[in-house]
């Protein structure tokens, strides 16, 4: 079967078209700008050539017409009718307490991911626009919804509350949801697979390392807490986020600044983190590249997350009563070995040992660690996309049933 995998934001659209039998992605592409004059659609037929179209978009189901409309394309594209779609796979990135598994999609459903909204207000309304349109241009295609909070809601309440008044928790939600669930999932039940080991059996440390980063405890396979809280920005030091501060001193630069919650939110999420710091790039190649050169805050910004993620794996090891494996994923986490190496340097104390010749590549599914290590490291390329057609896949065969 055909799976067409989505992952909508605001104002643009990515997509793959993966056979479920094979694995395969059979095209990929982008729409961009929905809604914004300068709309285009990057389409790429895989073995061929990237095709880049301009054209208006003005809502999503425009936007969802013109992906079909290029996979179907007499000339380049892939399948030669909707027909051969057997169902759509979405990314959704808030489910909140309402949704801890995989969703075949209801007009219900759809709804409740847009009253999800308020928790995740860049998110959640461009997945529930790319609904609705999927909906309107494929009435017939069962539609399945993958959510990136559902895998951490195993968290237990100690680790997931907020030191906030309860009745708060109770009537907003305010609590630790966890991100990146998709990605943490895939890469420890592949980190089974190549230890050939139950991941019942296992307790693993997973860093998903990108412009967005969160380290996962995950224990028997399940998540029991992350370094993500109730929005994607806190935790570890990111491209543009400043991660965990202390609260006081957000209230203190807002007063400071003069800045509404809108303008804080922003500077919090977009102009710190590694672009803060350094004064330089959000980019992790560029940070490197500077502190090689000697540039000081350069150096800072890359020690910071470096630090950081070296104690969150040590709390998750103390929370866990031991490790038996680290994984990297993620941008960084799998294409830079100087990060990886710094962050295990000086873990001999918890048996985590990497050999440095070995850690020394990019983009591969590779262990890292030495033969006598105690706890095995492991860079694990993550694919999320894959994960949701394999979930969407499930959905619809049990529906069968
Ligand atoms: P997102 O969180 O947006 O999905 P990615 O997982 O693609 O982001 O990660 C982006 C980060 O990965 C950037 O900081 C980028 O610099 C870093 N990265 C990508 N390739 C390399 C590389 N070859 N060496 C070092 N860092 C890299």
């Amino acid at each position: 079967m055909n799976i067409l995998v989505i992952n909508c934001g605001s104002s643009s659209l990515k997509y793959q078209l993966i056979n479920s039998d094979t694995e395969a992605v059979l095209a990929k592409g982008l729409c961009e700008r929905i809604g914004i004059e300068g709309s285009q659609i990057t389409y790429q037929p895989a073995g061929g050539e990237k095709e880049v179209t301009v054209s208006p978009m003005p809502t999503h189901t425009q936007a969802i017409q013109m992906v079909l409309d290029a996979l179907t394309n007499k000339k380049s594209g892939v399948i030669a009718s909707l027909a051969e779609v057997g169902a759509v796979g979405h990314r959704v990135v808030q489910g909140a307490e309402l949704f801890t598994k995989t969703t075949l999609v209801t007009d219900e459903v759809i709804d409740e991911i847009e009253n999800l909204k308020e928790l995740a207000p860049v998110h959640n309304h461009g997945h529930a626009l790319a609904l609705w349109a999927c909906k309107k241009t494929m009435p017939n295609i069962p539609q399945v919804v993958v959510f990136d909070t559902a895998f951490h809601q195993t968290i237990p309440q100690k680790a997931f509350m907020y030191g906030f008044p309860y009745e708060d928790y109770e009537q907003y939600h305010v609590r630790k949801y966890g991100f990146h669930g998709t990605s943490h999932r895939f890469v420890t039940a592949k980190l089974a697979e190549v230890m050939g080991k139950d991941l019942k059996d296992l307790k693993v440390v997973s860093c998903h390392l990108g412009n967005g980063s969160s380290i996962t405890a995950v224990k028997g396979g399940e998540s029991i807490d992350t370094t993500m809280g109730f929005t994607p920005l806190d935790g570890v030091l990111m491209g543009t986020r400043c991660g965990a501060v202390d609260p006081s001193a957000v209230t203190y630069v807002a007063g400071k600044h003069g800045f509404h919650v809108a303008d804080m939110d922003n500077y919090m999420n977009k102009k710190s983190g590694m672009l803060g710091i350094s004064g330089l790039s959000s980019d992790f190649r560029d940070i490197t590249a500077a502190s090689e050169k000697g540039d000081a805050r350069a150096t800072l910004a890359k020690d910071m997350l470096v630090y950081d993620i070296k104690k969150d794996i040590g709390a998750f090891a103390a929370i866990m009563n031991g490790l038996d494996a680290v994984i990297f994923t993620g941008g960084i986490g799998e294409n830079a070995p100087n990060c990886r190496e710094e962050v295990c340097e000086n873990l001999e104390y918890l048996g985590i040992k990497i050999d440095k010749e070995v850690n020394n590549f990019k983009g591969e599914l590779k262990k890292i660690s030495t033969p006598d290590s105690k706890v095995e490291v492991w860079v694990i390329p993550t694919n999320e996309e894959l994960l949701i057609a394999r979930d969407t896949l499930a959905m619809v065969e049990g529906l069968k049933k």
